[in-house]
């Protein structure tokens, strides 16, 4: 009898051969007429049996067993660096909207602002037609110290346009 904490796996035993006696294979779980070295079943002659990891005595079983091991261990180990990116990504990208946002609370965005509408005579550069409310950056390279050409003049309606269309490209992309 196996102790408890040990996990009862299919074995099969192969027959006692000319070249001696025959060794123990594990029967592949996802693929129950394989043995985890690769031979079919039907070519090794012996029987099948439950039992526990160590009786398994196939050199090939047991070192397919120990790569998928050490795979699943670098699998871990990639996920756990995928999880610390995203998050470390989201971290900065939160810290870069609280900067953005707080910058456009400051008395210099108001002056660029409205540097913005004066050039556009106050009209919107997105429609021609409504009047410009805000400005929209077509770049954030210089965020804070803004070229007045990175910035449009634009009405409500077309600047939330605008982004409505960049978020559900952003969504379409990710999913
Ligand atoms: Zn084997
Ligand atoms: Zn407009
Ligand atoms: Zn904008």
């Amino acid at each position: 009898m196996p102790p408890a904490d040990q996990q009862l796996i299919a074995l099969r035993k192969a027959s006692p051969h000319q070249w001696g006696e025959g060794k123990v294979h594990r029967i592949d779980p996802n693929e129950p007429a394989k043995l985890i070295c690769g031979r079919l079943i039907r070519d090794v002659p012996g029987q099948n049996l439950v039992g526990i990891e160590e009786e398994i005595t196939c050199q090939n079983c047991l070192l397919k067993k120990m790569r998928e091991a050490e795979r699943e261990v670098r699998e871990q180990e990639w996920r756990e660096r995928q999880r610390q990116w995203q998050q470390q990504r989201e971290q900065e990208n939160a810290e870069w909207w609280a900067r953005y946002r707080e910058y456009l609370q400051t008395p210099q965005w108001a002056e660029k602002r409205k540097l913005v509408l004066r050039r556009a005579y106050g009209i919107c550069e997105g429609c021609g037609i409504r009047p410009a409310v805000q400005a929209h950056h077509l770049t954030y390279d210089n965020l804070g110290n803004e070229f007045l050409w990175e910035l449009k003049a634009v009405c409500l309606i077309c600047h939330e346009r605008f982004h409505n269309q960049q978020r559900a490209r952003r969504l379409r992309l990710r999913s």
